[in-house]
């Protein structure tokens, strides 16, 4: 039973609620029997999962209010930070989307088993899927999902003008903004906040929130092949 509860008011400021950490020991309970069929997540320690997955998926909310903003997180994969979000701020409407089928059939018996509302998990791609929901969302999110310049481009047609892109990130972040060159002009979107936070044991981890400016070209997304091979990876 996890009760390094200290971990979570050191970074976040506030003890989960008995409500939350009993949704939170269903969802890690469910994640570690599912692993087998699923294949979600390498890490599967209790005390790991709640500080590398849950824990990180929340670090980002200490610069940015969520309340019952709309949110998309865009390739979920297990729920993170998605379905975290959700257990954490029940008032947020939330939609969860990955293009790999068994990740959504995962996410849906997480949110039947712990009756989570208003929260909808999609097998969708990106890149498709933004162009029949745009400028939905007030917030976009993903952790881990693509390099920042392929991210930025599947996300930003999903986003309200003056919506949040927030993307959790590693510690090469910044190589990674160096490398996407002028991508946010493009795009039409503005970083706006940089968070960089000190390895507590789980790596250094760099969140980046991007404001979109104005409505994103037509042009954007463009087929995922093209965007990757003209990413700045190197
Ligand atoms: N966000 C989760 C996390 O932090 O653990 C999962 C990260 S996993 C490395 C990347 C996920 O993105 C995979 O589940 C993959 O299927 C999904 N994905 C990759 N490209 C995608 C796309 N174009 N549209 C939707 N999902 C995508």
């Amino acid at each position: 039973m996890f009760n390094n509860w200290k971990i979570f008011e050191d970074n976040l400021g506030f003890v989960p609620s008995e409500e939350i950490k009993d949704k939170l020991s269903e969802y890690y309970k469910i994640l570690v029997e599912e692993n087998l069929k699923y294949n979600l997540t390498r890490i599967t320690n209790e005390e790991d999962v709640y500080e590398k997955h849950f824990l990180d998926s929340l670090l980002f909310t200490k610069e940015t209010k969520i309340d019952n903003q709309k949110i998309i997180d865009i390739g979920t994969g297990p729920g993170f930070p998605g379905i975290v979000l959700k257990i954490f701020f029940p008032e947020t409407d939330i939609t969860l989307i990955d293009s790999n089928n068994k990740k959504i059939n995962f996410l849906n018996i997480v949110i039947k088993k712990l009756s989570l509302k208003q929260i909808e998990a999609k097998h969708a791609r990106a890149e498709e899927l933004a162009r029949i929901e745009n400028e939905k969302y007030d917030i976009a999110i993903s952790r881990a999902v693509a390099y920042l310049d392929v991210i930025l481009e599947l996300a930003v047609r999903f986003l309200k003008v003056q919506g949040k892109l927030i993307l959790l990130k590693g510690p090469r972040a910044d190589e990674e903004i160096t490398n996407s060159k002028n991508i946010d002009q493009k795009l039409k979107i503005k970083l706006i906040n940089k968070q960089s936070l000190a390895d507590t044991g789980f790596g250094e981890r760099i969140n980046l929130f991007y404001e979109k400016e104005k409505s994103t070209p037509e042009l954007y997304p463009r087929e995922y092949a093209k965007i990757v091979k003209e990413s700045g990876k190197k």
